[in-house]
This record gives C-alpha cells, structure tokens and sequence, in this order.
C-alpha cells in the first residue's frame, strides 16, 4: 500500500498511526481539513480484517466529518479515529487510556466523541486522560449519547424530503422502511411513529429488533427482504456500502434518508438513483445532529440551542435539493459543491478562526466551574 498517495487522495492534511503492542493498541487518527475549525469527529472501534479496510475507512470518513461540518455551519474542520478491535472482547481502560495520550499530543487539532463500537463510557475513560472529547457525561458538562439528537436531525431532514417530493410534509399514511434498528435506528423508528407513519424494519440483530416491536408498533423483515420492500422512504441506519449496484436494482423506494454514514458504496450510485427518480438525501447532511449536539459542549452545553439548530437540517436539506435540481446534478454532488464552496470562501477570507474549545473544563473527579 503506497500511504503517501492514498492520503493524497483527498488531500488530508495529517494521519497519525498510534500503537502499544504492550497493551495492543492499534488506532489510526485522520485529520482532513481545519480549515473551519479543529477537527472533530468519532472515534470508531472495529475489528477490520485489514490495516488497508482501516485506513481507508478513516480516511473516507473524516473527510466527511469535513463536508458534514461546513454544510452544518459549524466553526469545525473534518477528522476520524479507528481502533482496531472487537469491541466485544478487546476494550479495556488502558486501551483507552494509551489511546488518549495520543489524541493529546495533537493538543486540540483533533477532539473526538462516541461511534460504532464506542459509547459514553469510553468517552469517560478519554475524559480521565484527555480535554479534547466531547459526547461525555452529563455529570462532567457534556451532552451524553448524541444518537437521539442525530435521529431528530435526520426525521427533520425527512421531513423535507417529503415536502419536496409530494409538496405535503406530513408522515401520516406514508411508509418508512428502517434497515438497522441500532442507537440512532430505533430512536429514529420512534419520532416517525410518533409522527403518525408506518414503519417496517430489519436488524441482523434479530433481538433488536424484537425488542423495539415491543415498545412500537412495526413490522419486522428478515434483512436479506428488506430492498425490495414497497415504501415512500429507505431509511438505511446501519452500516456504509448499502446503496450499490446489487440494491439498487431492488429498491422500491421515493426518498432514500438515513442515518448511515457513507451510504452510497461509490460516488456515482447517486446518478444511478437519479435516474431512477429517486431522491436522495447526502448521508452527511441528514446526520450531522449528534455533531451539532455534541459541538456545543465545546462552550457551556445547551439543549434548547442545539435542538434549535438541528431542526434547521431541515433548510439545509432542502437547499440541497434545490440547488441539486437547479444545476441538474445529483444531490451528493450538490452537497459537495456547497460544503467546498463554504471551505474555499473561508480559505480566502482571512478570517481568524477562534477555537472556543476550553481546555481547561473539568474532568472526572474536579470540581464543575461553569
Ligand atoms: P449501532 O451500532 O447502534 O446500530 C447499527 C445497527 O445496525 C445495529 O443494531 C446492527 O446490528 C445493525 N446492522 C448492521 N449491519 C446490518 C445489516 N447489514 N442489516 C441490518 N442491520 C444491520 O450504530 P448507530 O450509532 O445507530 O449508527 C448507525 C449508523 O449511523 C452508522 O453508520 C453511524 O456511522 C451513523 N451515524 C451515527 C451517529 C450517532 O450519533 N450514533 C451520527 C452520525 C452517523
């Protein structure tokens, strides 16, 4: 593998290879742009079946992080980590707590939060060592699990897809099919039944699934059906590649909006959904919530406020589409073209850009100061 020209590639600035073969750490953290900000994004643990699958899984996503910022207007430039790991069976704090030394000696250029294979508690265990986490506790100033808040970002980014597609905006007798029933899967499943729509889901969980039907009513289908199944929106909230050649040949679907990131397996599976009328909202833009939640932990968390700026997922998913309509290009290329048209803007305006991260918050066990 030539590293060099595979970070070239989308023009990262920096990647670190982090490893303790004491404790078996192996993590690899990409910064991709900073343009806007310190970069900040998730730290993933899973166990890849190669050092490539991992570099190029991190690579892939913080240059999202970079995208999903920019489109989100937050003063935030784009990174990812990956552990390599089963986070079944190789977690333990002092993997966390090697892996926070590491984030340190960025001091700031990176801050990370919960992903797949991470949760609160390992944010905890960064926390213990590390300023630079966000996605905390709320007994330590932070905002806790941002999956509800990513599910809310993306049932108003559903929203608007509705209203563009059949000019009424309202859930009621539609149908919406949720393929993975995880953290933000199932929490999604509960705003659309709230707001009055039919939901059939599938899981490879098959417990996760069960369980949600017994707190909503849903339909359940085995994963290997779920492509085929007629329904006003696909709602993939599981993991990336999952709009390909082989399932978009399936879908029967109007809307394609979920939490997934990464969704479409290459860039141009979005030419193949427009042609075949269906309309697809950019992964990184329906699910920026839990990133817009979690940034504002950077100042003194407010709930109210970061409610308040996810619901605008909604404009923003709209100006998406209509810009996407109007240039007549895809909605993943519209949605390039406006988050590099927003970096390129900032490169040139020589604006100073003010890091409200505090440093100096407090970690477990200090006294609160705010
Ligand atoms: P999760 O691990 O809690 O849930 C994912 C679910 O998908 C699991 O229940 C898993 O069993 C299921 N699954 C995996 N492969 C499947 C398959 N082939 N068919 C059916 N089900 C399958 O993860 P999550 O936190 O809910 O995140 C889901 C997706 O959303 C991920 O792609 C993640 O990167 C993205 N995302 C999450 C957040 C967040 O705040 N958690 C924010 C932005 C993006």
């Amino acid at each position: 593998m030539n590293v060099f020209s595979k970070i070239s590639e989308y023009d990262h600035e920096q990647v670190v290879f982090c490893q303790s073969s004491k404790i078996g750490l192996k993590a690899i953290i990409a910064i991709h742009n900073t343009i806007l900000g310190p970069a900040l994004g998730g730290t993933r643990m899973w166990p890849y079946l190669s050092e490539k699958d991992a570099l190029t899984d991190v690579l892939r996503l913080s240059r999202a992080m970079t995208y999903k910022a920019a489109l989100a207007d937050l003063p935030l430039g784009g990174g990812k980590a990956v552990i390599i790991g089963d986070p079944n069976k190789d977690k333990n704090k002092d993997l966390f707590r090697a892996y926070s030394h590491f984030i340190n000696t960025l001091a700031g250029r990176f801050i990370t939060a919960e992903d797949v294979g991470t949760n609160v508690s390992d944010m905890e265990c960064i926390l213990n060592e590390s300023s630079f986490v966000v996605g905390t506790d709320k007994s330590h100033g932070g905002s806790g699990n941002p999956s509800p808040f990513t599910a809310m970002g993306v049932f108003y980014g559903i929203r608007a897809c509705l209203n563009y597609m059949f000019h009424n905006a309202d859930f009621k007798g539609k149908t919406f099919v949720i393929l993975g029933v995880g953290s933000v899967g199932s929490s999604l499943a509960k705003f659309i039944q709230e707001a009055g729509g039919n939901i059939i889901a599938c899981d490879i969980d098959q417990n996760k699934v069960t369980k949600l039907a017994l707190e909503i009513p849903l339909e359940i289908v085995q994963p290997k059906d779920i492509f085929k199944v007629k329904c006003d929106v696909f709602c993939p909230c599981a993991m990336g590649g999952i709009i390909n050649d082989d399932t978009i040949k399936l879908l029967n679907c109007k809307i394609i909006a979920g939490a997934a990131n990464n969704q479409l397996q290459e860039i141009d599976h979005a030419k193949k959904l427009k042609k075949k009328n269906i309309c697809y909202a950019p992964d990184y833009v329906i699910n920026a919530g839990g990133l817009i939640n979690v940034y504002f932990e950077l100042e003194k968390y407010n709930e109210k406020k970061s409610k308040e700026k996810i619901r605008s997922i909604y404009d923003t998913v709209t100006h998406v589409l209509k810009v996407a309509d109007e240039m007549n290009i895809t909605t993943a290329q519209a949605a390039d073209f406006l988050a590099e048209h927003k970096i390129e803007e900032h490169r040139h305006s020589n604006k100073i850009f003010y890091n409200k991260f505090n440093p100096h918050r407090p970690r477990q066990g200090e006294k609160k100061d705010f």
